[in-house]
């Protein structure tokens, strides 16, 4: 890849310093794929204010306009409406493929279509990567371990995973999308990353996406009662959506392929999290015990060894300091109330 900032790096040091107007660091040119939804639009932010230039291509699925829209006017921001399903021509350095439905309810609405994504998807996103050079950073995810047999789970684990399951479009899909970028990889010699990210909450989250952390804050601000799934004793590792941004873009400029575990090791139970979202919101919400979904996982939670030793990275924000972050965009989504902390 040729890295743009060495270049100005080396510039500025053979200048004695002085370096001409026009000849100011320029940034990266990067693409995101998903960028309008919810972990793409907190990376396009960060991105946006190192100062590279960003495309996002979005089909708008569950992504909305609405998240990226204050960099509309911006002449370092571009927005393709695009299905990556389909091929696309760009120039950029770095890709990070994030396009793909993230929530149960949302990847399920359409498994054909998620399979698609994931496979037919990354596939064009890595041929684009081999022809214009680009590095490629794949968001995969913690249900590459299905149900998992060891715990926490270590990226040597190779899981627990039922391959003709309701959930396997998804972590199927994302396993044969890892396949593919080590594949392309080994065989083009394209420069790839590979995250497995755990499950992660924050503001612009869809509402009404059936995740756990955005249902039980939805439904305790809407004064609804917070609904448990089977008897709220599986488990699951709650990730800062900021913490999040910093390992991927970590892992995008470090020098390791991965898999690398991206999530915060704080493991909680459902019940537990019901609790901390009523001494967040309202003390006096209460809780609904529903039948559990098929194939749910009954634990997770990271090993993140390695992405602390390989890529100096650990989260920050535990559960208590991130969700209020969450609820106050959420109450303002619901409300409209601009003053709410
Ligand atoms: P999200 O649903 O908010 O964002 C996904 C984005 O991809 C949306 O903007 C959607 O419109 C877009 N998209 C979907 N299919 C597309 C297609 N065929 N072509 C173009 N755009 C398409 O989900 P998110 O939580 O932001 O997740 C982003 C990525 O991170 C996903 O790849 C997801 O699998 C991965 N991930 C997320 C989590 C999490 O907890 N949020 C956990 C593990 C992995
Ligand atoms: N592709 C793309 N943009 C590009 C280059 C490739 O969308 O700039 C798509 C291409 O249409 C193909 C996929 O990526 O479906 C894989 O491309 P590759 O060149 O690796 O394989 P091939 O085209 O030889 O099957
Ligand atoms: N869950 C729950 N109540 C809800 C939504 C989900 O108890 O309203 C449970 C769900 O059964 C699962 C856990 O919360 O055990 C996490 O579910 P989510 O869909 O957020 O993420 P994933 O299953 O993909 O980790």
């Amino acid at each position: 890849m040729p890295d743009r900032r060495l270049e100005y790096q080396h510039r500025v040091a053979s200048s004695g310093g002085k370096i001409p107007l026009g000849l100011k660091p320029k940034g990266l040119r990067v693409l995101v794929t998903g960028g309008a939804g919810f972990v793409g639009s907190h990376l396009v932010d960060r991105l946006i204010n190192r100062g590279d230039s960003v495309i996002v291509v979005d089909n708008f699925f569950t992504g909305r306009k609405e998240n990226v829209m204050h960099h509309f006017g911006n002449p370092r921001f571009e927005l393709i409406r695009h299905d990556v399903v389909e091929p696309i021509l760009l120039e950029v350095d770095q890709i990070y493929h994030l396009a793909c439905p993230a929530s149960p309810v949302h990847y399920k609405f359409n498994p054909v279509k998620t399979i698609k994504t994931n496979v037919v998807g990354t596939l064009n996103m890595l041929g684009l990567a081999k022809r214009i050079g680009a590095r490629f950073l794949l968001t995969s995810t913690s249900e590459v371990y299905g149900d998992p047999l060891q715990h926490p789970q270590v990226e040597t684990y190779w899981g627990n995973v039922n391959p003709i399951g309701v959930r396997s479009c998804y972590d199927e899909g994302k396993r044969t999308a890892e396949t593919l970028a080590m594949d392309y990889h080994r065989g083009a010699g394209v420069e790839v990353r590979i995250a497995r990210i755990f499950n992660t909450y924050g503001p612009r989250m869809c509402m009404d996406d059936g995740r756990v952390v955005s249902n039980f804050v939805a439904q305790a601000l809407r004064k609804e009662p917070l609904t448990v799934y089977g008897d709220g004793k599986q488990t699951r590792s709650f990730q800062y959506v900021s913490d999040l941004v910093d390992g991927l873009m970590r892992l995008m400029e470090g020098e390791h392929v991965g898999p690398f575990n991206l999530g915060n090791p704080g493991e909680f139970t459902m019940l537990e999290l019901a609790q901390v979202v009523q001494e967040t919101i309202d003390p006096e919400a209460r809780i609904e015990f529903r039948p559990n979904t098929e194939d749910d996982p009954h634990k997770r939670k990271p090993d993140i060894t390695k992405a602390r030793e390989q890529l100096g990275w650990e989260p920050k924000v535990p559960l208590r300091k991130g969700l209020p972050l969450m609820v106050s965009d959420f109450r303002q989504r619901i409300f409209g109330d601009h003053t709410a902390a």
